[in-house]
Order: C-alpha cells, then structure tokens, then sequence
C-alpha cells in the first residue's frame, strides 16, 4: 500500500503527506534507541552556557510575571550563567513547587519558548496556564517578580534529527502545546528539514488555544510543511474548525495511514486524552497501549507521549 493510497484518502490535506522530494530515513531506525536521551555535551556546548542542572533543582529567581489573559502567564526567569537559554529540541525542564493548598511539593514538565522579537541573555521564557483546579498552576499563581522558583533540566524523553521521520503528526491539548510547538518550530526554521507535520491541537472553547497567532503565522508561511487543526469541543457559532473531541473518524481523516513507513504521533495534553489515545499506562512495564492509535494500527514506537 502506497503514498497514492494515502493520498487519495487524505483528500484535501493530501499535500501535506506527499512524496519527498529526497529519500529521508524512512523507519524508526535501529540507532534511535541506542542513542542517548540526554543532550550530549556537544549540542549543549553549541549554546551558550544555560546554568541549567539536570540533577539538581537550581533557584533562580522570577524577573517578571505577566498576566496574558485570565488563565495564562508569562514568566520570566533569571538563568545562572547568562546564555540564550535554548533548550535541544524535545527537550524540557521541571519545575518544582509547593501547592499552597496542601502544602506538598508537585513537579511538572514546563517546555521554555524562545519568542523571536526578544533576545535577552539569561532569561528563560516560560509560558503557563494554570488550571482552577491544578497542583502545580495554584503554585505557579504564587509567583512575584523578584521571588524564587527551583527549576531543574533538561530533560528529554525522545531524541530527534533531520530525516528521523518524513511524516510528523503533533497532537497537543490545552497547555501541553509548548513542546509540539518546540518541535514545529525547529523543522519550520531549518530549511533542509522537509518532515511534514500535521498539528491537531484540541482546547474547550476558542479562547483556550494558546500562541494561536504564532500557529497561524508558521501554518500560512509554511502550507507545504504544516497544517494546523484546531479542534473545539465548545465551538462558537460558524467555527470553521474541527468540532467535537479526537474521535476515530477525525484521526482517520488526518492522520497518515499506520502502514506508511516513516510516521511518528506525538501527543502532549490533559491525562483523559493521553490514555483515550495512546492507552493508560501499565504501572510495571510504563508502557502504554489499548488507546484509539493503537486500535487504528499504529504501534507503540509511532506514538509518543510527552509526560
Ligand atoms: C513535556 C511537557 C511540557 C509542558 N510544557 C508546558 C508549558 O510550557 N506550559 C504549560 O502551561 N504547561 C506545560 N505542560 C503541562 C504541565 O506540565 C502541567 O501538566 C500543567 O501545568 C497542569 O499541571 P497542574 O499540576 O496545574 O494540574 P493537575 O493538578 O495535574 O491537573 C488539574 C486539572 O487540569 C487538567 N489538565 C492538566 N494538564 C492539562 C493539559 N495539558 N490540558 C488540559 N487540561 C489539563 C487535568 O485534567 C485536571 O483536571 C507541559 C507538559 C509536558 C509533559
């Protein structure tokens, strides 16, 4: 079964998933999970000196809080050492914090963004929404410019380079957007990388898509090698969107056909989805299976979680 195959049944998105030009490795190759999944020393030393510590919490100190709307701020850190923090890609730091409603210690995954019209040495760029409801956003509500925040990183879950995949879907739900977008980012801005990628992002109400204008920009810049689908389960009147939750008949009409080589899932968003998609976790092996991707033939080394 072919790209023709897929073309035809992928319609009118069909141009994202087009034949290559030039032949990228087309498997998950045999390589990528002998490779390391931290950043090796080279492509630290590539950067500026981050003053980064993936062992140990460092305390850095907050620059500034900035409220973006009612549920999402900007924050500003102050890294040790006085580089641009640029993080490899997939890659991402832990913040631990103390929630001041039950005064235990909570740890979360927070990817930095790099906005393009700033540049300012040292400062790690974080943006976060915090949920009523969340451990860790009740904490980050605490934050005052000139106090305190323990960060420790960077972490990496999954090693990526030009040509892994020529097929890259990016699934993301609420504020888990920050890596997908790090990875958008990263192919769009690197001429040579021609992985197509097809991002589904899936929030309640229109208000909830976070760096909307920056997705639009890459997505109208870029036709060739992103499109974007922004999902709402609570659409307002003639949302020209996708309507509703990830269900089958949405994935199947965008995403590429598990049998064509060369495709990688990667999800970031609420628990309910990760496990709707991807299957809950077994406790002992923390492998995932049993979700929708699996159900549609996609195997568990196509499907990766950010968690
Ligand atoms: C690799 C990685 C990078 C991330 N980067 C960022 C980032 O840059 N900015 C950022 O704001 N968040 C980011 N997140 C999400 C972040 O780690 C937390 O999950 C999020 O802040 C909620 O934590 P909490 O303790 O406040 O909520 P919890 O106490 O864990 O959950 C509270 C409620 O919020 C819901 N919820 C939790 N996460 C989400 C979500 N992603 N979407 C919708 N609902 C959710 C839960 O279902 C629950 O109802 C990232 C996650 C990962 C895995």
């Amino acid at each position: 079964m072919g790209e023709n195959w897929a073309l035809g049944r992928l319609g009118a998105y069909a141009n994202i998933w087009e034949p290559r030009l030039s032949a990228q490795t087309t498997t998950l190759d045999a390589q990528s999970s002998a490779i390391s999944l931290i950043p090796t020393a080279s492509e630290m030393e590539a950067r500026p000196p981050t003053g980064l510590d993936r062992r140990r919490w460092i305390k850095m100190e907050v620059v500034s809080v900035l409220e973006i709307n009612d549920d999402v701020v900007g924050i500003q850190v102050s890294v040790p050492g006085g580089g641009k923090v640029e993080l490899p890609v997939t890659s991402h730091i832990m913040i631990r914090g103390r929630d001041p409603q039950t005064s235990k210690n909570v740890v979360r995954s927070f990817t930095p963004i790099i906005p393009d019209q700033v540049e300012c040495p040292g400062i790690m760029y974080l943006v976060i929404k915090c949920y009523a409801d969340g451990r860790m956003s009740r904490y980050i509500r605490t934050l005052r410019e000139g106090g305190e925040i323990e960060i420790k990183g960077p972490v990496r879950s999954l090693k990526y380079f030009k040509g892994k995949y020529q097929r890259i879907v990016l699934i993301g739900g609420g504020s888990g957007i920050t890596p997908l977008w790090q990875v958008a980012e990263a192919i769009i801005k690197d001429p040579e990388d021609e992985t197509r990628i097809c991002l589904i992002y899936q929030n309640r109400f229109e208000k909830d898509i976070l760096m909307r204008s920056e997705l639009d920009e890459m997505a109208a810049q870029h036709p060739k090698k992103i499109r974007v689908l922004y999902m709402l389960s609570k659409p307002p009147e003639g949302w020209p969107g996708g309507k509703g939750r990830l269900d089958r008949a949405v994935l199947q009409s965008q995403l590429p056909p598990a049998e064509l080589p060369g495709s990688v899932i990667m999800i970031c968003g609420p628990p309910g989805m990760i496990d709707s998609l991807a299957g809950p976790m077994d406790e002992e092996t923390r492998v995932r299976d049993g979700g929708l991707l699996h159900q549609m033939g996609f195997s568990g080394e196509q499907i990766h979680v950010f968690e």
